[in-house]
């Protein structure tokens, strides 16, 4: 059988510790199965070849199944022109992938609970939701304007869009996610004031309808944002539109507490797919042995489980993680009294050995 294609994308700083250690957990679980293309992309690239985006890394991550990335950027890059900087190959990959569903899971792990900054009655009832945020339309990408009023005045319009296709396919991807956990969707709109929202209730409504046994559930975004905190047990997969999403997926990762933990994943049609780990590239550690590679690690486990289909050796990933935090082991980002403090390397090993 032909090995799976992922390209790899390193990147800056503590990316490359936390991509090695990923490839390495990915080689356990399932051996000799995939074929790894390393690539360079962000500031690596742009000392290399003078751009953050050479068309080769493009082409070599549009040819692959799926594409994993540790974290790009730097001081060293700060200065550049806006085309020259790393994030811009982070928004070329993201485009020249098309992928259109950003999936950021909350989960507390019950260990790290200590971590949350909710009170202790709302965290140990327990924490693990799904965000699916659209990607590709909204505010963030309808026509934005600056002009003057007839009476000479500054004023400024940004456009927010969308068509029925868009919410459609972001709606099955809600869906089919919620027929494989809880069951419950709760799509989060502000119905009460914009049009775009009303369409996107209509079509949300309607996908609802070919998937029976899931409950749906509607909120305006500024009580969701208040329900994330007040009741977050009771949310099994939210589906909204790219800026609600954008602002709750960060609140969702407070809630959560270290920002070393959290994967991502971002889906096209098919089973294309972009995982990153939510944090950036961590210059103030990067070379010392400190990065926590968890977040990362998990990319690897919604990778197998989204572009995949390789649910079991998913679970097998999430749990050795589970099991290293119930030990008490814990990298510095985590450390509390009382546990046990490893090194980032020593973080992959123990994950590995519980494989
Ligand atoms: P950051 O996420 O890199 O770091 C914020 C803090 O969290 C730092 O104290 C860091 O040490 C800590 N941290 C982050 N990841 C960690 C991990 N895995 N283990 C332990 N501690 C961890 O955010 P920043 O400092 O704002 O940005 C640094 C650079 O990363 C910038 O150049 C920024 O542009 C870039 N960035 C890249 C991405 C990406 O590649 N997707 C995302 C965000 C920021």
């Amino acid at each position: 059988m032909s090995k799976k294609n992922v390209a790899v994308i390193p990147g800056d700083g503590i990316g490359p510790e936390v991509i090695g250690a990923t490839l390495k957990v990915l080689e356990k679980v399932a051996p000799n199965t995939f074929e790894f293309h390393e690539v360079a992309m962000g500031g690596n690239a742009i000392d290399k070849y003078g751009e953050p985006l050479p068309a080769e890394s493009l082409k070599i991550c549009q040819n692959a199944e799926a594409t994993l990335l540790g974290a790009v950027g730097g001081p060293k890059w700060d200065n550049q022109p806006p085309e020259k900087r790393p994030e811009r190959g982070l928004l070329g990959v993201r485009s020249g992938l098309e992928v259109f569903a950003n999936i950021r899971p909350a989960k507390i792990f019950a260990p790290l609970a200590s971590a949350c900054p909710l009170r202790k009655d709302i965290a140990e009832k327990g924490i693990d939701f799904i965000i699916v945020r659209e990607l590709t339309g909204g505010i963030y990408f309808g026509k934005h304007e600056a002009f003057k009023t007839p009476e000479g005045e500054r004023a400024a319009r940004d456009v927010m869009e969308y068509s029925e296709h868009e919410i459609r396919r972001i709606a099955h991807v809600a869906f089919k996610m919620a027929m494989g956990r809880r069951k419950i969707v709760t799509s989060i709109d502000k119905a009460n004031i914009l049009t775009s929202s009303r369409l996107w209730r209509e079509i949300v409504e309607e996908v609802a309808k070919e998937y029976p046994e899931v409950k749906l559930n509607h909120l305006y975004v500024d009580n969701a944002s208040m329900q994330l905190i007040r009741v977050p047990s009771e949310f099994d997969v939210i589906v909204t539109e790219n800026t609600f999403g954008d602002i709750l997926s960060d609140e969702a990762s407070q809630i959560i507490g270290s920002i070393g933990m959290i994967p991502s994943a971002s889906l096209g049609e098919g089973n294309r797919g972009f995982y990153e780990p939510i944090h950036g590239s961590a210059p103030d550690i990067a070379g010392q042995n400190k990065a926590n590679p968890i977040g990362t690690i998990l990319c690897g486990a919604m990778m197998l489980r989204y572009s995949f289909n390789m649910n079991a050796e998913a679970d097998k990933i999430e749990n050795a993680v589970d099991e290293v935090l119930k030990a008490g082991l814990r990298t510095p980002d985590i450390y509390t009294e009382g546990t046990k403090l490893i090194t980032g390397s020593q973080m992959r090993d123990e994950i590995i050995s519980r494989l």
